[in-house]
């Protein structure tokens, strides 16, 4: 198997997903390069702007989860808001992210934020004028036993409760919804017809557009070293351009979020770390793939299949993850991971779709931090399916 496949470093960059270009900054998708609104400084700008010397909220990270906090606080009227990314936005873990937006979650709360998430996402782009890669595929999760296929049916009556429409469907209709499944053996899916892909980087994008507009103000490559802390109460966040007075602090650095909380004058313990998370993304099968094909999610088998320009994107959640960077500081430039296929067979064994064939084109085998907390759920725009 090791022979079909090529590393990342070494793909061409025709063949690099966007969300895997570290160097892309911040793009409309199809429309060239954006410039940034007022209160945006992103990369490519010859110079950060200065750090303020106080504002009222600082957030601490140019991911999904940052610039939704950002987002969010805007609108609902808050202001003197400063976001502060180390890097480029973006850059962290949501520019890796596969970009399902599902419903399929353990937890009821989980699922009213995902469906609130796939509301927003199907509007920003109104609202923005920036692309997301919003398309509604819809999701099938498997049952490969009676005791899924039971679970499968519990989600299904919350989700009802919830007046989030679902239905169990039969095998059969499983391979109405998807060209390739094999459904030998499956006992039942769940079909969820709103589910939904997007693409991450640009949903960030949009966010952060749409915050900078109701006057959040964006600092990249300026880093948070410390949080100052008086009487319990954050009275300032000191970074390597300057510190900024502040009255609240809000840490959405994902992956690096527990050393952030190590570095608080008075340690805050974020039960955070990064594991090792490999997908493959295959070229255009030779009669592409719509996308709108359903997103694949089995549970029993412990992967995600998505559409993927033509051909698939598919990732794994082994039973023992691999941790990822236990010594020295959290890295924010990742090209330096070897794939490993021995681990990522595991995964690969259950593979319904017909991989096994079309592993002879996979053009990447993607290896990528992702942030576990110690409930073994990954937090985020949506904590994954698999837990
Ligand atoms: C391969 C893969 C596939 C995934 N697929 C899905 C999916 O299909 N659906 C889904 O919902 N989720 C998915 N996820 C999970 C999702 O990507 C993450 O939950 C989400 O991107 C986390 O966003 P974040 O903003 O918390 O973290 P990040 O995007 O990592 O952002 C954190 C930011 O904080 C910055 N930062 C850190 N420390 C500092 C500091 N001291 N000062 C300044 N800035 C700092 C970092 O540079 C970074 O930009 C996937 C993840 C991976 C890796």
């Amino acid at each position: 198997m090791c022979s079909c496949v090529r590393g990342s470093r070494a793909l061409p960059p025709a063949l690099l997903p966007r969300l895997l270009l570290p160097q892309s900054g911040f793009r409309l998708a199809g429309r060239g390069f954006w410039s940034s609104p007022r209160g945006l400084a992103v990369s490519g700008d010859p110079q950060p702007l200065p750090v303020p010397s106080q504002a009222r909220v600082v957030i601490c990270g140019g991911g999904i989860v940052g610039t939704s906090v950002a987002y969010h606080l805007a609108r609902l009227g808050w202001t003197d808001i400063v976001l502060l990314e180390q890097g480029r936005l973006g850059a962290g873990t949501t520019r890796m992210c596969a970009g399902m937006v599902t419903v399929a979650k353990p937890l009821s709360i989980e699922c009213r934020m995902a469906n609130y998430s796939n509301s927003l996402y199907e509007q920003l782009e109104e609202e923005t004028g920036v692309q997301t890669g919003y398309v509604k595929t819809g999701s099938l999760c498997l049952a490969q036993n009676q005791d899924r296929f039971i679970s499968l049916k519990r989600l299904a009556s919350r989700l009802k409760v919830m007046g989030i429409s679902c239905s169990i469907i039969k095998p059969k209709d499983v391979a109405k919804l998807h060209p390739f499944l094999n459904i030998h053996d499956l006992v039942g899916a769940l079909h969820l017809p709103a589910d939904a892909v997007v693409s991450p980087p640009d949903v960030n994008h949009a966010l952060a557009v749409a915050a900078a507009g109701r006057g959040v103000q964006f600092l990249d490559r300026t880093s948070v070293q410390q949080v100052l802390v008086e009487k319990s109460q954050v009275t300032a966040v000191e970074t390597d351009r300057g510190s900024i007075q502040c009255q609240y602090f809000v840490n959405c650095a994902g992956q690096w979020g527990y050393e952030l909380g190590q570095a608080s004058e008075v340690k805050v313990s974020i039960p955070l770390h990064g594991c090792e998370h490999f997908y493959l993304i295959t070229k255009p099968l030779q009669e592409p793939l719509p996308p709108s094909t359903p997103v694949v999610i089995d549970m029993d088998g412990r992967i995600y299949v998505r559409p993927w320009q033509g051909g698939l994107l598919s990732g794994g959640f082994e039973k023992n993850p691999k941790p990822i960077f236990t010594e020295g500081r959290n890295q924010l430039e990742i090209q330096n991971m070897q794939e490993d296929w021995d681990h990522f067979a595991v995964s690969v064994r259950y593979y319904r779709t017909p991989l096994p064939s079309a592993v002879l084109n996979v053009s990447l085998i993607a290896l990528t931090p992702f942030s576990n907390v110690s409930t073994s759920r990954s937090i985020g725009i949506q904590s994954n399916a698999f837990s």
